[in-house]
Parts: structure tokens; C-alpha cells; sequence
């Protein structure tokens, strides 16, 4: 039949594409586990989870869905985890010298530890979001646990701000069925990424910067970290990072939690 390719060839054909599609399914898989442990308890399973990704940032699909338009236009979600801590005032003063905001997931125990900063976020532009009060691996916890984490941090949060999150990170990436259905419960969207230098694990500066630059899209999720331990290499990447992604002629929105 003119235009048909004889049977036996697509059968071949057809193979290739179900090990195409099964090895683009074992990458996806990579370690979600990707983000830095807010405990002594977390640090083992995070450091053990942390396997080396080939390019030094998991590509995550199922992520925050950027709307079309910013797929296309030169728009980046910068996300910081873990904090408010030392290292947030000089995170949002780069921010500001960038004219770049960003968005806040926040750790509940660490907001009412320190929520002039979590205020500051905010007067600088920013936005504040749920990370759990304490950073557990939420696959790993009962349905009470789960509410009590969330809700504890939104009352911590809203104490601080007068708003509450309407995104919810789940702490190392770790989600489940059961995750997203008990976080829409309680009327959360969970916010991923997909651009992730693993700069909790202190690669150096420029690794950080290089790891970032040369991963980010158009609508790409960048995740940093302000909080969970010394920052100092995040701190110092950061300028570099906002300067040459402007220069591209990217724009830094927050994410939209609604
Ligand atoms: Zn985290």
C-alpha cells in the first residue's frame, strides 16, 4: 500500500518507542528525595537518597503547572526551601537588588521561631508558602500527622502575615497518591520543581550557578534553599544567577498559589 510501511517494520518501530518511553519512565524516577533534611533524623535519608544525577538537576515532570503563556515567555519561578533562617535577609536583599521576587516554602517551627522574617518576605515582594512545620517525608506519616503538619504551619504562617499558604511543598519532593489527595483536602496545591542544583549539598558556588543557568526553560521551577543549615554558597550564587538570567531576558515571578 503506497505511503504504508509493511508490517514488519513497524513492529520494530513500535518496540523502540515502548524503550524509549520505559527509559524516559526510569529517569523521571529519579530520587525525589532531592531537598536538604530540617532535622538530625532527616539528614541520613536525605544523604543516602541523594544519589548523583547525571546532570546535576532532577528534571521533575509532574511539577507545578506553569500556565502555557509562561512556557513560552521568558518566565522563572524561583522557589527558596526551609527557612526563614540566617541566611533569608541576604537572600532577599540579592532579590531586591534584582528587582526579582520569589517564593517562600517555609518550615512552621522555623516561622515561629522567626517571623519578622517571615514578614519581611512578604514587605520585600514575596511569597510565603507551606514546607510542613517539621520536614517529615510526608509518604511516610498517618492522615493526623499529615493535617497537623500542614495546619500548624498555616496557623504559624498566618500568625506571622495574616495570610495563609495555599501551596504545600512536600518536604525531599516525596509525594504519593495519598499526598495529593490529603493536601487537596485540605485545599493545598503541591508545588514541585524542576530545576534543582542540590545547592544543600554545598557543591561549590559556581556549581550552583552553572547546575541553574544551564538547566533553566522558559516556566522552569528553580528550587534553592534559605534555611536547613549554612547557605552560604546558595547566598553567593545567587547573584550571579539572577544577573545572567536577566541578561537572557528572564523575569522572575512568584508562583501562583491563587
Ligand atoms: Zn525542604
Amino acid at each position: 500500500m503506497p505511503g504504508g510501511r509493511p508490517a514488519a517494520l513497524r513492529r520494530p518501530v513500535a518496540l523502540l518507542g515502548t524503550a524509549i518511553a520505559l527509559l524516559a519512565a526510569a529517569l523521571s524516577a529519579t530520587p525525589a528525595h532531592a531537598a536538604p533534611p530540617a532535622s538530625a533524623a532527616g539528614t541520613a535519608r536525605a544523604a543516602s537518597a541523594a544519589a548523583p544525577l547525571a546532570h546535576g538537576a532532577a528534571a521533575r515532570s509532574e511539577t507545578y503547572g506553569a500556565p502555557a503563556r509562561s512556557r513560552r515567555a521568558k518566565v522563572v519561578y524561583l522557589t527558596f526551601d526551609d527557612g526563614p533562617g540566617p541566611y533569608t535577609s541576604k537572600v532577599l536583599k540579592t532579590l531586591s537588588r534584582y528587582g526579582a521576587r520569589a517564593t517562600f516554602f517555609e518550615i512552621g517551627q522555623n516561622v515561629v521561631r522567626h517571623p519578622g522574617l517571615t514578614r519581611k518576605v512578604i514587605a520585600q515582594g514575596g511569597s510565603v508558602q507551606n514546607h510542613t512545620w517539621s520536614h517529615p517525608d510526608l509518604t511516610r506519616v498517618s492522615a493526623s500527622v499529615f493535617r497537623s503538619q500542614v495546619i500548624r504551619t498555616d496557623h504559624a504562617i498566618h500568625a506571622a502575615i495574616g495570610r495563609t499558604p495555599k501551596c504545600l511543598r512536600p518536604p525531599y519532593g516525596a509525594v504519593d497518591h495519598s499526598v495529593y489527595a490529603r493536601a487537596r483536602a485540605l485545599h493545598k496545591k503541591v508545588v514541585l520543581w524542576t530545576v534543582d542544583p542540590q545547592d544543600w549539598a554545598r557543591p561549590g558556588t559556581s556549581a550552583i550557578v552553572h547546575r541553574v543557568l544551564t538547566h533553566v526553560r522558559p516556566g522552569s521551577v528553580v528550587i534553592m534553599h534559605d534555611g536547613g543549615g549554612n547557605r552560604s554558597q546558595t547566598v553567593a550564587a545567587l547573584p550571579k544567577i539572577l544577573k545572567t538570567l536577566k541578561k537572557r531576558g528572564y523575569t522572575f515571578q512568584l508562583i501562583a498559589c491563587g
